[in-house]
Formats: C-alpha cells, structure tokens, sequence
C-alpha cells in the first residue's frame, strides 16, 4: 500500500516526499478509519484526502464551504489527470444537468460539493445509489460556533451521512486547533473512534518580521519597490485604509490590485483572478480577502495593520509559502492599530460574551508585538505546542538592524511630558521639544521648562517618529480623550517611563532593514515563467497550476533536458510531464543554444562558484580575544606608559593588544604581523610581551598554532565595523566625544575627524555636538580666515599656516560648526 501511495505522489503530483504529518493520516484512511486532522494553513491538508480517494473503490465527496476554492481545486485536479468535478451555486442548471449525468455514469473519482447541496433530494438520491468511499469535510471547524466562519449547513452533513446506503469514511480537517472547536467537530459530525493528527503548526518556510515603527508607509513603499517583481499582499484593517495605499502605490506606479467589502462581487472577482493569474503581483486587502485562495507562489505578506487575534494573524500570514519556498510576513505596528482593532469590536458585534472574547484575543495580539522573545514560539504555544526551542526565523530571535541605545533621547521625551504637566498631543510635545514659538507653546510658558528645545537636532517627522516608537514599545501612552469635537488622543506616562527615567532600564531600538529580493531568479526563469502563463491562458487555468515557482526556480538552475531530470524535478509528475514536458524542455534547449551553455560544465562551474565562496569567506582572519591574557598585556602597557609618562594608547592601542592576545604569538618576530606594532615597537616592548605570552599559554596548557594573517582584513571579536563606523554609532548612541575617545583609544582629533567627513557627506548629524568647547574665539578667526584662504580639504597646509599652539581638532571643529549652524 505504501509503494502505491508514492507512486500516486509522483506520478499526479510530481512530489517526491509526503510533508509532516501526511503519510499517517492517508494511511490511517486506508485502514478505514475516522479522522480529524488539524494542520497549519499550507500544510497540505488536500493531498491527505485526494490520495486516498484515488486508492479507495467508489467516490470520495468533499464538502468544502468555499466556492472560489472548489474550482481552483477541481482544475488542479483535472490538470493532473485526476477525474473530478464540483457542484455549487455557480453552475447554470445545463452544467448541473451535465455534471449530475457524469456522476450517474462512473465518470468522476473526486466530487467537491457546497454544504447547501447536500439538502438537495435529487443529487442525494443519485448520490446514493453510488459507492460512496469517502467524505471528507474541508474546513470543518465551520461547524462549530466557536470558530471563526460558522456555517448552518454544516449542521446538515451528519443527516447527509446518516442517509447513505452504506456509511463512507468520513474524515475532516482544519488549521482550527482550539479545543472547543474540536470538541464540535468530534461530537457534532459524528466521527467514530476518529483518530486525532495534530500535525504542528509551526510553518518553518515563513519568517516572520514585526515592526514596531511609526514610519509605516515609508517601510511599505521602500519594501515593496524592492518586491514589486514577487506575489505579495498587503492586509490593512479597514476599507478606508486599503484604499489609500492603494493610491498610494499607484501614484508610486506600482501596479496592484484592490480588495474590499465595499465593491461589487463582480469587481472583487476580477481582481481576485488577476491575482491569482499572476496578471498582478500586488493586492491590498482587508482581512475580506484570502479564504478560497490557495495561491502557493505568495511570497510576502504584509500587515499594514496588527489583526484582532493571533488565529487571524496566522491564517492570513499562513497564505505566503504554501508552496514551502521562504517567504516573508512583517506586520508594521503602531499602537493606534490597537485603538482601530478596539473601534472594530464595538461596531461589529452587539454580543457583550463576544466582545469579551474577542477584547481577551486582542490583548493576546497585542501582547504577542510587544514580546520580546521569539515569536514563532510564542504563537504556536498559544495554540498549544509547548516545550518548543527559539526559531531563529523571526525578527525577535535574528535581531537584525543595529541595536541603537535611545535611553538619553528617551528621557529627554519622558521628562518634557513630565514638566508639561498634563497630557499633551503629539503635536505640542514636539513642538516644546524642538523649541518652537508656536503662539500655544509660549502662552502656556513651556519655552520656561528646561526640556524647552532640547531635542532640536531631531527633525519635526523625526521627532514625531521617535515618540510614537516609545509608545509602540510601551515607554509611554496613549489616552483617547473625549472633546467637544470627538475623541483625541495625548500622551502620557506609565510605570515604565519613570523606570527609563531613573535609568533602571535602558530604550534600545533596532534600526529598521529591509531586505532587497534575492531570489536566485534567473533570465531562464523569466522565460519559462512566460511559457507557463500561455499555457494557462491557453487551457484557462491559474499558471500555478501549470507548474509552481519552486518547480521552475529548480528548472531554471538546472537546466534538464531528458524525461528523467525533468521527472525529477519536486513538481513534475508523470502526467503533466506528459503534458507540458516538451514544452518546457524545448524552452530550455532553445535557452541553452542561445546562450552558449554547456551542461557539463556547469558542475565545473557550481564547484568553481562554491570555492569561490569558501575563498571569499577567507578574505578575513578572525580573532577572539583571550580576555584573560589582555588584562596581563594591558598590565605590561601601563608600565611602559609610566615609565615614558605617555597615555596608554600611545604604547599600544587596545585592538593591537586584543590581537596578541587572540592570536599567541610565542616569539618577537611573529609580533610583525600584528597590527600597530612597527620595528621601534617591537624592539622597546616585544621582549616583555612575547614573555607574558610565553608564560600564559605554557601555564594554562594552550595548543597553540599560529598562523599567518597574510594582508587579509583583521576581524576582532566578530567586529566588522571600521573605528570610524563604531565611533559614529556611539556618538548617535548619545555618547560623547571624549568618552568615545577613551574607548576606542582613537584621538578625539581623528574622532572630530570622522565627525567632520560624516556631516560633509549627510549635511545633518543626529546626536549632539558642542565645537565651540574645542577652541577660544581668537583661535577661531584664525582657523577661519586660513580655511579661507586654503580651502577646508586642505587641513595639513591650514595647520601649518597656524600657530603651534592650535591643534587639528580646533581646525575641524570650526569645520563642523560650519555645517551645523
Ligand atoms: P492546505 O493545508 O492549506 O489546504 P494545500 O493542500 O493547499 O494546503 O497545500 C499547500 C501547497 O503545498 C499546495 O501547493 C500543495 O500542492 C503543496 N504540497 C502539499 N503536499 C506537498 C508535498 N508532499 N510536497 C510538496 N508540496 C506539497
């Protein structure tokens, strides 16, 4: 039976391997028995059924309560060569005639109906004088009033059953796991001794990406200009909201597509088919759009908004990546989404035990954005799997971006909303911080508050952007007011900002990144993707149909040209082999001519590229330091530093010392490969560290084995960044100049240095900066009037014009205020 099931996998589906789960429950139906299966949305509930239909004697029906679904499915099936039909309210009487006529001669193996049919005496009657092997119940959670699209004709499917000559298999599935749902599915479709497959709900393909940030429709228009190429949906909440970012992408000249309650079903139905035709990559949609689509080539899909509840997010979110490709889900937050979320509640239902249900899902959303540990884990606990490991495929556990310490900024905010005394707009807090003399802010004697002004080097969007990030983080709050002219929002404290405030926790955001596309999508891909959309067109089905994106990707990197590569391919069966397998392959031999490429070098190639990279890997040579030796070394350089009177880092900085202590160098002349030590160093110092070395490995029993760096670029402790690079960080970190200095052991002149090339480049800097504490007026006329004369790249020819006395980091202070005043 096992060999049979495979064989089915490969020659109709051209899949080579079941997926989780898959195997247990087909074989379980094969045994005859029940069964309830709760997979993940994409999980791939269809097969579980479809095959066993194809092994069984007699008919399977599957009940399925989505219209759009039933025909996607049938053509799916019918492409690969599976006899199936579906009846549902879209036929005309002449298509039901015929279909009915086709049931009562043997002419189909798989019947997709709507619940509403099943009340019909006419197609019971014929339906039971057939062998009826299976019925199985898509999306059974629709039974149940707990779940989320309750349906009275589910209700008719046991008396349905009951009334069948003989009693089918019957067997159900949903990606609804809460218990209550399942207890209905149990009890009211009246499984027998069902066996229960809950097969994880983790769908590992999908990374998921939460954003808390202000600039939402910045990061949209940023991440879909570098996704405009790949299948995508943006969910917004309302209506109003699909409809300007719709707008807005148009405006952009980014084609897309619109979706919502408020147009016509025809129009609805027009863009859905574009969609899922590929005719548009792009549709923003409400939360209206999604149940019936089982597109698997989705590649992202964004929430513009938070949804109400965690099964909402999963289910839409579980509609990128069915076809298991990488794929990705961002939900951009602010907490206005929760004021929104909240307004939805109030308005959609009367139910006062409906609204505390759905009040408590929400506050489970919400609390899920603000977690700050792995969010792969927290959702598939809330659905009940626990004991699970960090998933390092969502944002919380890669922690991408820079983390950025905002604690200074973030008290400046915090004590400005204090001293304003009561809660203000977001408007008005800005205003105060960035000095404005706005009429208000003068005639409530803010410009009086020592916070007046104090956050100018923030641009007024900046600012604004900055404040809501705190509040998304919970550093601060909103409160809906009530006026005379409806409710307005201000802002206000909580216990968290007096916790930022006494410095008890520190406000550290990370920098926002959007990845570019990077799909390996070649020209080939392009072609065959073209190909497959005339044969759709031709046959008048989805090109998915034809075959997925994986299954091209893999084509078009590989390049087959017999039957037996093609077959496999994960996607190509026997049957659509027969079908489209010339097509395709000519496709790819007319490439290959074309493009001059000879398969049997490829593999030359693929090896070339791969040494390539592990080479690319060895253009650096990475050290760890031994903090234990560079506390000795450190030692050694004091010495030195107070036998010549010298600051430390003049004898050696810290990375040189960091190095030696990496790397263990056991004689004077490997100390030439170390970074910062010339002859003169190593003749006055080598000696006594080559000795601390010496002793430090021989006592702590170190296997050493030196190597030789050979120009590659030193990494220390995993640290890429130029000093350049760290000491800006630090310095947007609020972090001031000497101390950056101290730090990083680099002068305050090269600091000034980087600072200078950096407002030359930007025009702007975004952390504070005094120059004027680097020279006295005398001195700046001077500077001024030799910058004039030489011009200011001209920094060598400019000191050497001035007095002795007046230092480089004068020179380039002047330079610096120039740009900031
Ligand atoms: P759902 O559980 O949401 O009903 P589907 O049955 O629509 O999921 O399956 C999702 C996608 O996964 C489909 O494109 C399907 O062809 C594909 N799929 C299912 N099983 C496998 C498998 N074993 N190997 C590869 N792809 C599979």
């Amino acid at each position: 039976m096992k060999e049979k099931v495979l064989n089915i996998l490969q020659k109709y589906y051209g899949y080579k391997s079941f997926r989780k789960g898959q195997e247990n429950i087909i074989t379980s139906i094969l045994q005859g028995e029940d069964v309830l299966a709760i997979m993940p949305t994409g999980g791939g509930k269809s097969l579980c059924y479809q095959i066993p239909a194809l092994c069984l004697d007699g008919i399977t029906i599957v009940i399925s309560p989505l219209i759009s679904l039933m025909k996607d499915q049938v053509d799916s099936l019918v492409t690969m060569g599976i006899n199936a039909c579906y009846i549902n309210s879209s036929l005309s009487s002449e298509d039901y005639n015929n279909i009915l006529q086709g049931i009562i001669n043997d002419e189909y193996k798989i019947i997709y109906v709507a619940p509403e049919r099943l009340e019909s005496d006419e197609f019971l009657n014929i339906i039971k004088s057939k062998e009826i092997s299976q019925i199985a119940i898509d999306e059974a959670h629709c039974i149940s009033q707990w779940g989320h699209d309750f349906r009275v004709s589910y209700k008719k499917i046991p008396y349905f059953i009951n009334n069948l000559t003989t009693r089918p298999i019957v067997t159900t599935f949903t990606a609804t796991a809460s218990t209550e749902v399942r207890r209905d599915i149990l009890n009211m479709l009246c499984l027998i001794e069902p066996k229960v497959f809950i097969t994880g709900f983790d769908r590992e393909n999908l990374y998921i990406n939460i954003v808390k940030s202000s600039a939402k429709n910045k990061y949209l228009l940023e991440y879909v200009e570098n996704h405009k190429t790949e299948n995508g949906i943006i969910y917004a909440a309302t209506r109003k909201e699909v409809e300007k970012i719709y707008e807005g992408l148009l405006k952009r000249e980014i084609n897309a597509l619109k979706y919502h309650a408020g147009m016509s079903n025809e129009d609805r139905k027009i863009n859905q088919d574009k969609f899922i035709n590929d005719e548009v990559n792009i549709i923003v949609a409400t939360n209206a759009f999604g149940m019936g689509i089982d597109k698997p080539d989705i590649r992202w899909v964004i929430h513009y908004n938070m949804p109400q509840s965690i099964e909402n997010y999963y289910q839409e979110i579980g509609r990128a990546g069915r076809d298991g490709e990488k794929s990705e889900c961002i939900l951009l937050f602010t907490p206005g989404d929760i004021h929104t979320q909240k307004y939805l509640i109030e308005m959609g239902t009367e139910s006062m035990a409906r609204k505390t249900i759905q009040y408590n899902k929400l506050q489970q959303m919400t609390d899920l954005v603000y977690s700050n540990s792995c969010y792969r884990k927290s959702i598939l606990q809330y659905f009940g799997e626990i004991g699970l490991d960090d998933c390092k495929n969502c944002s919380n556990c890669l922690n991408e971006g820079e983390v950025i310490d905002k604690t200074l900024d973030a008290q400046k905010v915090i004590s400005c909303v204090y001293r304003m005394k009561k809660s203000y707009g977001l408007t008005m807090i800005v205003d105060v911080l960035r000095g404005s003399k706005n009429k208000k802010v003068l005639e409530l004697e803010f410009n009086k508050l020592s916070t007046y002004g104090i956050m100018k080097d923030y641009t007024n969007e900046g600012l604004k952007n900055f404040i809501n990030t705190l509040v998304s983080h919970g550093f601060l709050e909103i409160k809906e007011n009530l006026g005379s002219r409806g409710s307005f929002p201000t802002i206000s404290l909580n216990s968290q900002s007096s916790k930022v405030l006494k410095g008890e926790i520190k406000v550290q955001f990370k920098e926002v990144k959007i990845a570019k596309e990077v799909r390996n999508k070649n020209e080939l891909f392009g072609i065959l993707s073209d190909l497959r959309k005339t044969i759709a067109v031709k046959e008048k089905i989805a090109p998915y149909m034809v075959f997925g994106d994986s299954t091209l990707l893999s084509m078009a990197n590989t390049y087959p040209t017999h039957e037996d590569e093609l077959l496999n391919i994960s996607g190509v069966g026997q049957i659509k082999y027969e079908k489209y397998g010339q097509d395709f392959i000519s496709a790819i031999e007319q490439y290959m001519v074309d493009n001059k490429i000879d398969k049997s070098k490829l593999e030359e190639d693929k090896s070339n590229v791969l040494n390539e990279k592990e080479d690319a890997k060895q253009d650096f040579f990475e050290v760890t330091t031994d903090q234990n030796l560079y506390e000795q070394l450190k030692k050694v350089r004091g010495k030195y530093a107070r036998i010549e009177s010298l600051p430390h880092h003049m004898i050696m900085t810290k990375n040189t010392l960091k190095e030696i202590s990496g790397r263990y160098p056991l004689d004077v002349e490997k100390l030439n490969d170390v970074a910062g030590l010339g002859p003169k160093k190593i003749d006055k110092y080598g000696e006594s560290i080559i000795e601390v070395v010496n002793k430090y490995v021989e006592e702590n029993n170190i296997d050493v084995e030196w190597k030789e760096k050979k120009k590659k670029k030193l990494i220390l402790d995993g640290e890429s960044r130029k000093p350049k690079e760290i000491a800006l960080d630090l310095l947007n970190q609020g972090i001031d100049v000497k101390t950056v200095s101290n730090k990083l052991e680099v002068s305050v002149s090269s600091i000034l240095g980087y600072i200078c090339e950096y407002i030359k480049d930007k025009n702007e800097l975004h952390f504070k900066f005094n120059p004027t504490i680097y020279y006295c007026d005398d001195e700046k006329e001077l500077i001024q009037k030799s910058i004039n004369k030489f011009g200011e790249d001209k920094l060598k020819d400019i000191k050497k014009s001035l007095p002795d006395y007046i230092k480089y980091e004068s020179i380039r202070a002047v330079i610096i205020e120039k740009y900031i005043s």
